[in-house]
């Protein structure tokens, strides 16, 4: 499988990061990367790999289909609502990500989370097989 878009993770000595981005002069952290900085406009942007952890800052469903591209899906395919959340991370930055929780259960505002990363189908006709990667983040399993 292939990465939704290049550049917005990677792998860390086999483990999955967020690349994100921080600003040489004022400290701003940025997700994903930016060549200038949001706050005091330098262009000395660093690259670097985000926490693995952080803490769920708000949660929504996604009930409608997301936009198109990359979701390429036409009215005909099943959509299946999922989990939308904002991440804070201790880099100090809010990540707009997907959530993963177990069936049945609701994410809890609050709670440490994980990065992971899961399929994301694409529906309709993508060129590489309708399913590409994409990162999303999880309850940490404390006793795993
Ligand atoms: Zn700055």
């Amino acid at each position: 499988m292939s990465a939704i878009a290049d550049g917005l993770f990677t792998s860390v000595s086999g483990r999955p990061r967020l690349v994100g981005a921080r600003c040489d002069g004022c400290g701003a952290v940025t997700f994903p990367t930016q060549d200038l900085c949001p706050r005091c406009g330098s262009d000395g942007m660093i690259t670097l790999h985000l926490a693995e952890r952080g803490r769920l800052w708000t949660w929504t469903t996604q009930t409608y289909r997301p936009k198109s591209p990359p979701y390429a899906g036409s009215g005909s395919d099943p959509f299946v609502p999922f989990a939308l959340g904002y991440v804070e991370l201790p880099d100090g930055v809010l990540v707009e990500t997907r959530l993963v929780v177990d069936e049945g259960e609701e994410p809890r505002i609050g709670a440490e989370m994980e990065l992971c990363l899961v399929p994301f189908p694409l529906g309709g006709d993508a060129d590489d097989g309708d399913v590409v990667t994409t990162f999303a983040f999880r309850p940490v399993e404390e006793n795993r």
